[in-house]
C-alpha cells in the first residue's frame, strides 16, 4: 500500500456532496469574487476563532504583506522572521520594504526561540512574526512578554496552523493580527489560492480590507493605493463546506502522531517534547533523522513518501545570504535541524491500520 503525503483526492470524496453543492450555488449565483459566500465564510471563520475580525485575501503570503503594510511597517523597519519557516514569512517583510532579522529556533519545538529573539532586537524592530511551524505553537507567553516591553507588534503565522491551541485558546488570537493560508495542502484548505486576515482591532482590520481591494473605502472612492487581493466565491464555498469537518480531521491527524509516537523511537519523535499545554495540529509530523538520506530510501523501499520541510534555512539561501552578513555559524539550531528533519504522511485521511507490517517494522528501526 502506497502511503501519500497528503491525500487531496480522498478528502474529496469524504465531503463530495456538501462541495459539489458548495460549487454549484456558486455557479448558479455568479458568486465569483466577494458575496454571500465570501462574507459567510469570514463570519464563520471569525466565529471558529471567536475573534472580531476576518478579512478574506488572495493566498497567505499577501495576508502577512497586508497586514504589515497596514501597520505603517516598510522602509527603515526591521522584523523578526524565524530562520526555518516557508519563504512566504521573510517574503512578505522584503516585499514591504522593510529587513526580515532572523531568528534561531528552538531545539525541541522547531519554533522561534525568545531568547535569540530579545537579543536580535535593535531600535529599528518593529515586529515579529511567530510561526507555529508544522502545526506546533509558539511559546506565545514568553514571545508576548519580550515584545510588549519593546512595543513589537505580533504577527501570528497560523499557515500550519489551523485547530492549534496554546493553552486551551487557538492560535491566530494572541498577537495584534494573523495571517492564514487555505493553500489545497494546509490543515483547511481550498481548491486554489486563499487566505484570511484575522484580528481583534477594528482600524487594522478596515485598514486591511482597503488594501486588499484597490484602496476603496466604498466603491470608486480610492483613498490610499492599494492592490487586488481578493477572496473567490467558490474558494469560500468550498471553505465553508469543510470548516465543519477541520476538528474532526485534526483529530485523525493526532490519532495518527499518537500512533507514530508508540512506533518511532523515543530520540527522533517530536511527540516527545510536546508539551502538555499546547494541542498540536499535526500540520506536518517531523523527526529527526541521523541519517536521513538512508532513512529515506528505506521509507521509500516499503512505499512511505517522504519531504523535507526545509532543507534550507532562510538565512542562507541565496537570495539572503549575502545581504544578511552570515558570519559563521549564527543559526545553530536551524542549520543543524535543516539537515536532519524529515516530514513523514500525514493527513486527515491517513489511519494507521493501512500500514502493513514491513512499513511498521521500517518506522519501528527509523534512526
Ligand atoms: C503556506 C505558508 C504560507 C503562505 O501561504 P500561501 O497561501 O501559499 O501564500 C506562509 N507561511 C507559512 C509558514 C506557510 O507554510
Amino acid at each position: 500500500m502506497d502511503i501519500p503525503l497528503v491525500d487531496l483526492k480522498k478528502q474529496y470524496f469524504e465531503v463530495k456532496n456538501e462541495i459539489d453543492r458548495a460549487i454549484y450555488r456558486v455557479i448558479n449565483n455568479s458568486d465569483f469574487i466577494g458575496g454571500t459566500e465570501v462574507d459567510g465564510f469570514e463570519k464563520e471563520f471569525a466565529e471558529y476563532l471567536d475573534i472580531p475580525h476576518c478579512v478574506s485575501c488572495g493566498n497567505g503570503t499577501d495576508a502577512l504583506e497586508i497586514i504589515l503594510e497596514s501597520m505603517g511597517i516598510g522602509i527603515g523597519c526591521e522584523v523578526l522572521v524565524p530562520a526555518l519557516t516557508w519563504i512566504s514569512t521573510a517574503e512578505a517583510v522584503t516585499r514591504v520594504g522593510a529587513k526580515p532579522v532572523f531568528v534561531d529556533i528552538l531545539e525541541d519545538n522547531y519554533t522561534l526561540d525568545p531568547d535569540d529573539m530579545e537579543r536580535r532586537i535593535t531600535e529599528k524592530t518593529k515586529a515579529v512574526i511567530p510561526v507555529h511551524l508544522y502545526g506546533m505553537p509558539c511559546e506565545m507567553d514568553k514571545i508576548l512578554h519580550i515584545s510588549k516591553n519593546h512595543q513589537l507588534m505580533v504577527i501570528e503565522d497560523c499557515a500550519q496552523s489551523h485547530g492549534a491551541k496554546y493553552k486551551g485558546i487557538l492560535t491566530g488570537c494572541f498577537g495584534h493580527a494573523a495571517a492564514y493560508s487555505f493553500y489545497p495542502g494546509k490543515n483547511l484548505g481550498a481548491y486554489g489560492d486563499a487566505g484570511a486576515i484575522v484580528t481583534r482591532d477594528n482600524v487594522l482590520a478596515a485598514k486591511a480590507r482597503m488594501i486588499a481591494n484597490h484602496g476603496q473605502l466604498t466603491k470608486h472612492h480610492h483613498i490610499i493605493i492599494g492592490r487586488n487581493s481578493r477572496m473567490d466565491g467558490i474558494q469560500a464555498a468550498i471553505l465553508r463546506a469543510k470548516l465543519p469537518f477541520l476538528g474532526r480531521w485534526i483529530g485523525f491527524r493526532r490519532d495518527l502522531a499518537k500512533w507514530y509516537g508508540e512506533i518511532i523511537k523515543k530520540e527522533i519523535n517530536p511527540v516527545y517534547s510536546v508539551p502538555d499545554y499546547v494541542d498540536h495540529a499535526y500540520h506536518l509530523f517531523v523527526i529527526k533523522s541521523k541519517n536521513r538520506k538512508a532513512s529515506i530510501d528505506r521509507l521509500a523501499s516499503v512505499n512511505i513518501h517522504t519531504a523535507i520541510h526545509y532543507p534550507c534555512p532562510l538565512p542562507y539561501l541565496d537570495v539572503y545570504k549575502n545581504k544578511q552578513g552570515i558570519r559563521g555559524p549564527e543559526y545553530p539550531v536551524s542549520l543543524s535541524l535543516s539537515k536532519s528533519i524529515l516530514s513523514l504522511p500525514m493527513n486527515d485521511q491517513l489511519r494507521s491500520n493501512i500500514f502493513n507490517d514491513d512499513q511498521i517494522e521500517v518506522l519501528r528501526s527509523l534512526e
